[in-house]
């Protein structure tokens, strides 16, 4: 399959770790790497935000506390930025009596996890977070009536035929499969499939879209894609 330049990966996220201690920043990252996703590292909050600036992450792993601006402050900066506000955030806590406060404080975060945990912990709060926020990250099959969309596998089929996708629209679709019923804009599409401070202009879109539509034409699923108008693209699910 040839490999798309600048195209996100479906299973790998990219994962921001807020962590002023060194050896735990380190195992972080170690895990985040093993587990197949991207490790970005910043040691305290002024390193986050401009870390953020440029490379907006997948998920945001943020310690309680921070040296100067606590965990809790950053994570209210963040969800007060239209840039960041949506990004997927789980708190790390040192002890369970933080997690109360935090929830107490209505902090913003979606997950909290107490250290120490494990490997394993982790990686299922990732994957539970990313399942609720970002579902296009994960390798689920997918289905929207007799479409099935693989990302393990790599595999579209409609109504049991096999439909052969190049690696955009195969990303388009995953995307759309997971996103059914809401409109997009044409950036907002491009920041989610193409990645975010990725300059493409928004007519390529377009030809991936008249792509994508033309290999869903032979089973009838071209239907689902609908142009919005001024606005952008919905898929639909009828
Ligand atoms: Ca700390």
């Amino acid at each position: 399959m040839p490999v798309a330049i600048g195209v996100k990966a479906v299973m790998g996220a990219s994962i921001l770790v807020v962590e002023d201690e060194p050896a735990i920043q380190e195992l972080i990252a170690f895990n985040l790497e093993q587990a197949g996703h991207k490790a970005l590292l910043a040691s305290n909050a002024e390193q986050a935000l401009s870390r953020v600036q440029h490379v907006l992450p997948d998920l945001i792993l943020m310690d309680w506390m921070l040296p100067g601006a606590s965990g809790v402050d950053l994570v209210r900066k963040l969800r007060g930025n239209s840039r960041t506000e949506a990004v997927p955030i789980i708190m790390l806590t040192a002890r369970a009596d933080e997690q109360d406060k935090l929830f107490g404080l209505d902090s913003g975060a979606d997950d909290y996890i107490t250290k120490p945990f494990s490997t394993r912990e982790l990686n299922a709060r990732i994957k539970a977070v990313l399942r609720r926020r970002a579902p296009q990250m994960l390798e689920d099959r997918v289905e929207v009536g007799d479409l099935i969309i693989d990302p393990s596998e790599h595999r579209v089929t409609g109504g049991s035929k096999d439909i052969d996708l190049g690696p955009t629209e195969f990303k388009l679709l995953h995307f759309f499969m997971t996103h059914a019923d809401r409109v997009y804009s044409r950036t907002q599409i491009l920041d989610q499939v193409w990645g975010d401070h990725v300059f493409i202009e928004e007519r390529t879109i377009d030809v991936h879209i008249r792509r994508l539509r033309a290999a869903l034409h032979a089973t009838g699923h071209d239907r689902l894609i609908e142009t919005v108008r001024g606005s952008g693209y919905r898929f639909v699910r009828k």
